[in-house]
């Protein structure tokens, strides 16, 4: 957080200049703040708000994520969000991401290490895509011995056990620096 963080109960405006806008109190004669953050002023409607450190890390429409996997259910996936745009956060807010039109048997396994596009927000509820050739799995692990699997072809192969599996793998898979995709 940069230098101008506000903390819980300080004066951020007087009434009379701005109304109290997200996170924010109003004592009868000035703004404070209800939460630690930072500053942002709407000279427009004449709020002031604070920006949450967590509200900064929530992704935008377009944003490209790198999560881990939490969750495997028949037609979607839950990514804890590790990574907006290659840029670390560790609030661990969560995307979901429709996996059914995909026909691939195992899209992603838990803990599997995926790179997704956020594509919309519903109801709370962050919603992701997979399908375009740089998206999908970064690293998995074999389903049946935890073995590292390479690629071949459309599939994967066990490097221990030999066990065929499929994932929707990334274009990036196997490449080391998918950390700085976008930088
Ligand atoms: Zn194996």
């Amino acid at each position: 957080m940069s230098d101008n963080a506000i903390f819980p109960g300080d004066k951020i405006a007087s009434i009379e200049e701005y109304e109290a806008g997200y996170n924010t109190f109003d004592d009868g004669d000035m703004v404070r703040a209800a939460t630690v953050g930072q500053k942002d002023i709407n000279k427009t409607t004449r709020t002031v708000s604070i920006n949450h450190p967590k509200m900064l890390s929530i992704p935008k429409d377009g944003d490209i994520i790198i999560g881990t996997v939490v969750a495997v259910m028949s037609s979607m996936i839950a990514v804890s969000i590790d990574y907006i745009n290659g840029k670390p956060t560790t609030s661990k807010v969560e995307c979901i991401c429709g996996t059914r039109n995909l026909r691939i048997r195992n899209v992603a396994l838990v803990n599997d290490i995926v790179t997704l596009k956020i594509l919309s927000h519903l109801n709370g509820t962050i919603h992701a895509g997979i399908s375009e050739p740089e998206l999908g799995v970064l690293f998995t692990k074999c389903r049946k011995c935890g073995g590292k699997v390479v690629t071949m072809r459309d599939a994967i192969k066990c490097t221990d056990c030999s066990w065929i599996d499929e994932r929707k793998l990334s274009s990036n898979f196997g490449k080391s620096d998918f950390f700085n995709l976008r930088d």
